[in-house]
């Protein structure tokens, strides 16, 4: 038993220069701290994040949170035992009293409990991927290198592009190999539309001004094959369909779509390019287009569910019966604790699918997702490109898990 002496939370900004919340956690021979991210393109079934809305940066403040943190979480885990992360998730549930975590703020609860996984493991004398979990697995990074939708300041409806380094031996190759690639792609985009399509977006990829959402996957496939690593590296997508569902219609390329126009123009796509992996086809509600499209490309193509599943286990649970998907996009801020992220990546593991863990676009320097990656036996990791500081954050970690497990 090793309790838990004093938690102080603070005020911290975030990549894109937003408040986020910082929490530390003391034992008497030490501190874990944790920070937490914060998403753009949210889904409306997220555990709620609590901002001020008041007069401090434009109402994004997260005063309220830290309040809470320092009085009602402070006083309910103070002297319980830090290694007992379901105990204290438990016990942050119970504080709150709401299903989406309304009271006490989804980004103060998993603050806390990211906080308390970390002297956890300190006081366990473990590291924190094999204090939360059992699989020594390194998961395959799905690097971000072509920004859209809500990430980025262009027309591009399609909000990630992204390349998957599958066929490699080690993590430290897959990431060689995202890095070359993103720099050929940089080549490629300069010499062509010029140094304004090199500036980057929130995830750090590139935020070319193109319209036309075939366009991204041209360049990309170019780039694969000019590094090198033809049908070594494969594409993924998060089309992040929510934000363009307007009037029961998906506006892409300024055409309206229908359900069934999309499938077919996925299926279109899937034919060209490496495509493996499609995220967020269609908007947030609609379980049946995405078992429709799984029906028709799901042999060759991984149906990631993001904003449909909200990593909430009731929701995966109707993705499951309904054969929307094959793979859970697992944010730990969408549910708002750690041993609640944990449950529902075994629940998806359960029923065969694969599990990606990811990032948010409003990200810290924890790298605390690519130790729950490991932990809990991720098939695959995204966070973002491989460039930015709090994205190499996270790459960088699996390069030293690589080393200690091998
Ligand atoms: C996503 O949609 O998968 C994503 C990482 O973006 P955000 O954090 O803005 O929801
Ligand atoms: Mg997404």
């Amino acid at each position: 038993m090793v309790k838990i002496k004093k938690i102080f939370a603070r005020e911290i900004l975030d990549s894109r220069g937003v408040p986020t919340i910082e929490v530390d956690v003391w034992i008497s021979r030490g501190i874990g701290r944790a920070s937490v991210p914060s998403g753009k393109s949210k889904g409306k079934y997220e555990a709620l994040e609590l901002r001020d809305n008041d007069k401090r940066f434009h109402g994004k403040g997260v005063k309220k949170a830290i309040q809470n943190i320092n009085s009602t979480i402070a006083q309910g885990l103070v002297d319980m035992d830090c290694t007992k992360q379901a105990k204290i998730d438990n016990r942050l549930i119970k504080l709150d009293k709401t299903p989406n975590k309304s009271n006490l703020g989804a980004n103060a609860i998993l603050a806390a409990s990211m906080a308390c996984a970390r002297i956890g493991a300190l006081a366990s004398g473990k590291e924190l991927y094999s204090h939360l979990g059992k699989w020594k697995k390194l998961p395959i990074p799905c690097f971000n290198i072509i920004n859209g939708g809500q990430h980025a300041g262009n027309k591009l409806a399609f909000q990630e592009y992204m390349i998957i380094p599958v066929r490699f031996h080690s993590f430290k190759e897959r990431l060689r190999a995202g890095s070359e690639i993103y720099h050929e792609l940089k080549d490629i985009l300069e010499k062509r539309y010029g140094k304004k399509a090199i500036n980057i977006g929130d995830e750090g990829g590139f935020a070319p001004q193109l319209s036309k959402v075939e366009m991204p996957l041209k360049l990309i496939t170019q780039a694969i094959g000019q590094a090198g690593y033809e049908r070594k590296v494969n594409i993924g997508l998060d089309c992040a369909a929510n934000e363009f569902f307007k009037n029961k219609k998906y506006v892409v390329d300024g055409r309206s779509l229908t359900t069934k126009q999309l499938v077919d123009f996925y299926a279109e796509l899937v034919e060209k390019y490496p495509i493996i992996s499609i995220e967020d086809p269609f908007a947030e509600d609609e379980f049946k287009a995405f078992a429709d499209l799984k029906c028709k490309i799901g042999k060759k193509v991984m149906i990631v569910g993001d904003d449909l599943l909200a990593t909430n286990p009731e929701r995966i649970k109707k993705a499951i019966r309904s054969r929307s998907c094959s793979c859970l996009l697992l944010k730990p801020n969408q549910i708002g604790t750690v041993t609640e992220a944990i449950k529902a990546a075994n629940l998806a593991k359960k029923a065969g699918w694969n599990v990606m863990a990811s990032h948010r676009s409003g990200e810290t320097n924890d790298p605390f997702i690519a130790d729950l990656a490991v932990a809990i036996g991720a098939r695959y990791i995204k966070a973002g490109a491989p460039c930015r500081g709090e994205r190499l954050a996270k790459y960088n970690r699996l390069l030293r898990i690589e080393e200690q497990l091998s």
